[in-house]
């Protein structure tokens, strides 16, 4: 039954890929349809948190993942001027030993690579931009811009925030401008420097916040720059910036990071979109997974791990009803939607507490989480521990 279901995956990012690696481990043999002509990421790092982490050991990658990844030392936030510590999550055994698996931080590439290495040469398609996506009872028909059509049994749109397949099954608006734009950088250091910490560091400031990280242990910094804007145009979707646009725009903000970013040489300015949650992921014959599902701000980290987990518990509810796709679509809903929906809203909510404008304001939740590290370290800072703790290998099983 396995063998001869048809499943298409549209888009080979890192959801389209942890897809495919999951359905492949259960014995279905999907094939990716992919726009460019090759797989490929940007140059920025991405952080996996324990619940992402506990999926790639399931399927087997965890020790090329180690290899390549950073480990930091924990979670730390920090006042955007003085520096002054006001949380400190430490990622020590504990922290290991509570969520399942440990917080790493890698190069996109390095994350997409793990999964690409795992799929044949055959079971991709490059160069193939859909157009159209049409069901009937039989089966759905995928079109493709230079005007192929390839039939499926089972259709996931994996294509991003701007999907397609979601606008033609689902319908629908334009993607939210969330009012956010952030400078994106990767700065090779060589080695850990004094002025950058072997933390995941979270400087909150006034309408904004600074994220730094290593990735390839150690040797870059990753620099995601995050400002309130409500002028952006969406057609400034991947543009590229400056090292002075940045430093001018934090000019006020701590020397450390200042340093850090006399570094840049090249870096991005993104604007920050996200949907709203949907009411159902069922379309027939066809769903969604990652950013097409479930677009959100990055301010909890989690747009990616929510796509790996999203292939892996697809996977195993497909094969645990025996390829009957209408359940699978019904299990896969039902365990999915509700999770990655909270995951979206309290993302959009992170960056009201992170860019509080008034001193007054930052220092009462400062002491907020300064009480809450003392009586439920766990909690403090981000609040994620409800995102880390989650097993998605155990979802289907434990349903
Ligand atoms: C600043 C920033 C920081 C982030 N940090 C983190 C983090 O630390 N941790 C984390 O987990 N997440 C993070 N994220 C979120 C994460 O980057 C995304 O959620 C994730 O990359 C989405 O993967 P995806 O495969 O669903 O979509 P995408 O990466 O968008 O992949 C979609 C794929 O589909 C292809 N495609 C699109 N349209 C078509 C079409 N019509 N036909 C065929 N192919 C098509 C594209 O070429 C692409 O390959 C961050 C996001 C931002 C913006």
């Amino acid at each position: 039954m396995t063998e001869k279901l048809k499943i298409a995956i549209v888009g080979g990012g890192i959801g389209g890929a942890a897809l495919a690696v999951s359905l492949r481990k259960r014995g279905f043999d999907p094939h990716i349809y992919e726009r460019a002509q090759a797989f490929g990421e940007i140059g920025a790092g991405v952080q996996m948190t324990p619940n992402a982490v506990k999926i790639i050991r399931a399927l087997g990658l965890y020790d090329r993942l180690t290899k390549v990844a950073f480990q930091p030392k924990g979670s730390r936030g920090r006042h955007w001027k003085s520096g002054r510590e006001n949380f400190l999550l430490p990622f020590d055994k504990g922290f290991i030993e509570y969520y399942g698996a440990p917080y790493l931080q890698i190069h996109r590439a390095d994350l997409l690579d793990l999964f690409v290495r795992e799929l044949p040469a055959s079971s991709v398609t490059f160069g193939a931009e859909l157009t159209d996506c049409t069901q009937d009872a039989s089966g759905v028909t995928l079109t493709f811009a230079d005007g192929r059509t390839k039939p499926a049994d089972l259709v996931i749109g994996a294509d991003g925030v701007r999907s397609v397949v979601r606008d033609r099954i689902f319908g629908c608006e334009e993607p939210r401008w969330t009012g956010h734009m952030c400078y994106r950088a990767l700065v090779p250091v060589g080695e850990p420097m004094p002025y950058v910490e072997p933390y995941n560091s979270l400087w909150m400031g006034p309408n904004g916040h600074v994220v730094t990280y290593y990735v390839r242990g150690g040797t870059m910094v990753n620099i995601v720059a995050v400002q309130e804007a409500p002028q952006w145009v969406s057609e400034g979707w991947n543009v590229r910036a400056s090292r002075d646009e940045m430093l001018a725009t934090y000019q006020d903000w701590h020397a450390d990071l200042k340093k850090l970013f006399s570094k840049v040489t090249d870096v991005y300015r993104w604007g920050l979109f996200d949907r709203n949650p949907m009411p159902s992921w069922d379309g027939g014959r066809v769903t969604l997974l990652g950013d097409a599902a479930h677009p959100m701000l990055p301010f909890l980290s989690q747009g990616a791990a929510m796509a790996i987990e999203d292939g892996y518990v697809l996977a195993e509810a497909l094969q645990a009803a025996g390829s009957d796709i209408k359940a699978a679509i019904a299990t896969y809903d039902a365990l999915r939607r509700p999770r990655t929906s909270r995951v979206q809203l309290e993302s959009r909510k992170r960056g009201e507490t992170y860019h509080l404008p008034s001193a007054i304001a930052q220092m009462k939740r400062d002491l907020e989480y300064r009480i809450r590290s003392i009586v439920a370290p766990r909690t403090t800072g981000m609040r994620a521990d409800w995102v880390y703790e989650y097993d998605g290998t155990q979802a289907v099983s434990a349903r």
